[in-house]
């Protein structure tokens, strides 16, 4: 009778133990991504019979609310040669955008999409080539134009995007695949909840364009969808009126950040056809997982920040700046730095001999050559650009136009160049004591190594509340 109980007891309690565990190991490396991971190939049968019967998995994960209405404009299409006149008139109005912009249209303008970047607006990948019949003919259609063009902005900007919008919204196209397998990979999708109409239908007039912005609905945040792909010039001149509607009604404007919540449409009736083998499923979860990876493992590749850049001048620049990693700091008066457009630029030989690494100034090419464990750079000022040799061999090259030459010291992005070294800033006081400016520096190993990884996502934990705003 005992023994009856106690192996009903064990068989029915060690599984429940065991998962316990196991959801809490992965809680520990994987503090955003827990979820994403089934214990047992019996929970992944589960899985792909809930995606099977269209029903959408629940992400567990916090977004963060602006204390103030804010609205984020969206721009999809871009860039194009109207992209310009878009970028000058939020510079005149001082608000911040999001970019949702095409592979093939970033390929053929670099120069705007540097540029978007430059003036605090944020990238969101919008696939390569926005054809309905393609993207959602098959999820891996969708994944390959996804990936290209992530690689294409990478390229251009060194930065990663893991915003992404649907061509025509995910209405209607998506299904319970597309947002799992996204989800995995750690992008936020983001559809909208006012639709500027702009391009809903053709001959719609500025002032039409205009009145459907103005009936809202107005909620405490607001993604508006405008465009500023080819043909939108009428977008282009609504825009001033609607970004004037959204002051008169106090929002703040803000860029899309992942830790933005969004806003998306239910699954709706498939347009599309589609069978998913179980085969197929598991090719594409582990591609997914592994991107996923890229976010934390990758210190190298700069994430999407929510920047909110002061206008140039606007703020006057700390009297001393310090740099603090572990027990190391590197002092600079106001004289041995720049600031500019609310970031620094430091001497590249301070920060190279504070992230324990070399560097070797050719006067004759105007380069500095940059060694740090197995990351190798070379900062090409004729250039402007810095080519990065990371620990995995890969070759990065990336435009760095903001460098600069000064009575013969190379100054450097210090946040850009940190991240292309493997390290990372934690935290950032702009007072920590009168007149001076802290950054906190968290350096993995100069090899890369999972230790180095595993330092920086405590020491981040345990920072983070001390950081104030992200101007470095
Ligand atoms: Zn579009």
């Amino acid at each position: 009778m005992m023994r009856g109980i106690c192996a009903f007891g064990c068989s029915r309690l060690v599984p429940v133990i065991l998962r316990m565990l196991c959801l809490m190991l992965l809680f520990a490396v994987f503090p955003n991504t827990a979820w994403a991971m089934p214990c047992s190939m019996g929970e992944e049968e589960a899985v792909f019979a809930q995606l099977q019967a269209g029903k959408r998995m629940e992400a567990e994960k916090t977004y963060s609310v602006p204390a103030d209405p804010t609205v984020y404009l969206t721009f999809d299409d871009g860039p194009s040669q109207l992209t310009p006149k878009v970028l000058d008139i939020l510079q005149a109005e001082g608000v911040q955008a999001t970019f949702f912009v095409l592979g093939e249209q970033a390929e053929q303008r670099p120069e705007l999409v540097r540029r978007i970047v430059k003036e605090g607006h944020v990238l969101g990948n919008h696939t390569y080539n926005h054809k309905y019949k393609e993207l959602y003919s098959d999820f891996s259609v969708f994944w390959d134009q996804v990936q290209k063009t992530e690689k294409v902005l990478a390229d251009q900007t060194g930065e990663r995007t893991r915003l992404l919008r649907a061509p025509g919204g995910t209405f209607g196209h998506f299904d319970a695949f597309y947002y799992h397998y996204l989800s995995l990979a750690g992008y936020e999708v983001y559809d909208w909840n006012i639709d500027s109409e702009d391009a809903r239908r053709p001959g719609m007039t500025a002032e039409s364009i205009y009145r459907t912005v103005e009936k809202g609905p107005f909620r405490h945040e607001l993604i508006v969808l405008m465009h500023d792909g080819p043909g939108h010039e009428e977008s282009v001149k609504a825009l001033p009126r609607i970004i004037r509607l959204f002051k008169e009604k106090g929002y703040a404007f803000a860029t899309l950040s992942s830790s933005v919540k969004p806003v998306q449409f239910s699954l709706g009736k498939q347009k599309w056809p589609r069978t998913v083998s179980r085969e197929k499923y598991e090719q594409m979860v582990a591609a997914a997982r592994e991107h996923g990876k890229l976010w934390s493992d990758l210190p190298n590749i700069r994430q999407t920040p929510q920047t909110m850049i002061a206008a140039e001048g606007a703020v006057p620049g700390p009297e001393r700046l310090r740099l603090q990693t572990g027990g190391t700091a590197v002092s600079l008066a106001k004289s041995e730095m720049i600031y500019r457009d609310g970031y620094y630029l430091v001497p590249i030989r301070q920060l190279s001999s504070l992230m324990g690494g070399t560097v070797e100034w050719k006067e004759q090419d105007r380069t500095a050559a940059v060694t740090r464990g197995l990351y190798q750079a070379e900062y090409d000022f004729a250039q402007r650009e810095l080519r990065v040799i990371n620990p995995a061999g890969a070759l990065q090259t990336i435009s760095l136009p903001e460098m600069e030459v000064r009575d013969g010291v190379l100054y450097v992005p210090l946040r850009k160049t940190l991240e292309l070294f493997g390290g990372r800033v934690t935290a950032y006081l702009a007072e920590a004591e009168p007149g001076t400016a802290e950054v906190r520096i968290s350096l993995s190993g100069p090899y890369g190594s999972w230790w180095g990884i595993y330092q920086q996502l405590k020491e981040t934990a345990g920072l983070s509340k001390h950081s104030e705003t992200r101007t470095y």
